[in-house]
This record gives structure tokens, C-alpha cells and sequence, in this order.
């Protein structure tokens, strides 16, 4: 339950954009409600308007300052950023200054931080999935023909498109789907500062066991390779399995950083 959340659903139901159940808790009826805030352009003014302004500040997407009782498109631009985040605080972090010594003495430039969204979340964690496929579900498809089946499940969630920044085939291709400046669909809580690749298993994973017992030895070193890549372009600092998130056997396995990180990395 967070404070500002609460506040802004409540002025939400107040002036009629109904956002569920003022609990506190980002969720779907949460973004729809303000989203349906934004989109109309009567009725939003007042004390609700107030409220709204305040907690808008204290998540940190507007600059602090005397409050509003009638919307302005400052606080639509904030809104807008607050609903990209999925409500979760702007943290200092992202626009402080990162500075990571790269071991050879001197310093890394800032060229290699990618922010994500709107918001400017620094993308700083990199994420292993499933597509948790069966066993035989990849055979005698293209891997472009997979790519656009998953992409069409996550678009019949109402995303705006895949939820994924990259799938990773049997034979080791990887096709990218979300740009890494754009906050991700894979692991609520994280999405914001995040990257998230997928492999396509060639056994159903019905267990944690190993890496290899479900991919193949090309899908397991694209992961590598794309996990380079991405720790040689930001600043990420966390490299973990869905399943460290959410009660799910995604991607079948306990992810090890060591496992998985290009060498120095954890230097
Ligand atoms: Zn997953």
C-alpha cells in the first residue's frame, strides 16, 4: 500500500474515472482509471485535483511547487510518467550521476547507461524467461512465425506489443522485440529499469533443474552473448530469473550472476 497511490486513485473515483478499490495497490483498474483521466478533458478540477497534484510531486514526477486545483498539462505530462512507471516512485537514483570504475583506474563514461520510458529509469537489471512453450511447440515453425505468436499473446493482454526486448530460438537466434529505452512487459515490479529475454525451450519445463536440461547449448550461449552485450551497454547491475520474482519455475532454473555475466563483470 503506498500513500500516493491511494490519493490518486480516491481523486480519481472522486471526479468520476472509477480506479477501483482506493487500497493503495497499483494495478490494472488503477491504470485504466487514470488513463481515462488523461484522455478526457472536463471535469477535473477541485480538491480531487489537489490531492492528485501532491501525491504527483511526492513520487517524484513533477517538480515540487504550489499545487493546482484545475488539471494542466503539466500534470498530464507527470500523470503520463507516473502511469509509464507503473506508479512506482521516480527514484533519485536515476537522474543522479552513476559512475562505476571499470577496474583499469579510471572511470566509465556515462555513453553506457540506456534509461528506459518516459521516466528515465536506468536500466539496471537483466532478466532470463521462458516463452514456457511445450516440448514440440517450436517444431517445423520459422522463428519469425514464433516471434509473432508470442507477440500476438501479449497483445491479446491489451499490451501495446510484445512484452518482451528480445526471443531466443533453438538454433541460437535472437529476435528483439521491445527497444531497451522502452520499459519491458515481463516481471511486474521490475518492468521499469529492466531487460527481459525469453528463450523457447526444446522440453516443457515442468521443474527448476538445469539450464540445459530444457534449451539448447545455442539458445544458452545467445543468452550469454546477448547478456554481454547488455552488461557492456548499461549500467546493469543484477542479472536473475523471473522466478525470483513472482512464484513461477520461469525460466525452469535458479539463475547464478557468475553463470551468466561476461568476464569482469562482477569487478
Ligand atoms: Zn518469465
Amino acid at each position: 500500500m503506498r500513500q500516493e497511490i491511494h490519493a490518486l486513485q480516491a481523486g480519481a473515483n472522486a471526479l468520476g474515472f472509477s480506479a477501483g478499490r482506493a487500497d493503495g495497490l497499483w494495478g490494472p483498474k488503477t491504470e485504466a482509471g487514470l488513463l481515462a483521466l488523461l484522455a478526457a478533458h472536463e471535469g477535473r478540477w477541485g480538491d480531487p485535483v489537489e490531492a492528485m497534484h501532491e501525491a504527483i510531486i511526492d513520487l517524484g514526477y513533477l517538480a515540487a511547487g504550489p499545487v493546482s486545483r484545475v488539471w494542466t498539462p503539466e500534470l498530464d505530462r507527470g500523470l503520463r510518467a507516473l502511469v509509464d512507471a507503473e506508479g512506482l516512485p521516480r527514484a533519485g537514483a536515476v537522474v543522479e550521476e552513476v559512475m562505476v570504475s571499470p577496474g583499469w583506474g579510471g572511470w566509465v563514461s556515462h555513453e553506457k547507461q540506456v534509461l528506459q520510458g518516459s521516466a528515465g529509469y536506468l536500466v539496471s537489471l537483466f532478466v532470463l524467461h521462458t516463452t514456457a512453450t511445450t516440448a514440440t511447440w517450436w517444431q517445423g515453425k520459422s522463428n519469425r512465425q514464433m516471434f509473432e505468436e508470442v507477440r500476438g499473446w501479449h497483445l491479446a493482454n491489451g499490451w501495446r506489443d510484445i512484452g518482451y526486448h528480445g526471443v531466443i530460438f533453438p538454433d541460437g537466434e535472437v529476435i528483439e522485440g521491445r527497444a531497451w529505452s522502452e520499459v519491458g512487459a515481463h516481471v511486474i515490479g521490475h518492468n521499469a529499469g529492466s531487460l527481459g529475454y525469453s528463450m523457447v525451450p526444446v522440453q516443457t519445463v515442468t521443474h527448476m533443474g538445469k539450464p540445459e536440461d530444457f534449451y539448447t547449448r545455442e539458445t544458452l550461449e545467445a543468452m550469454r552473448g546477448v547478456i554481454a552485450k547488455a552488461c557492456n551497454a548499461t549500467q546493469i547491475r543484477r542479472i536473475a530469473g523471473h522466478n525470483e520474482f513472482a512464484n513461477k519455475l520461469c525460466p525452469g532454473f535458479k539463475v547464478e550472476d557468475a553463470a551468466w555475466a561476461p568476464m569482469g563483470w562482477a569487478a
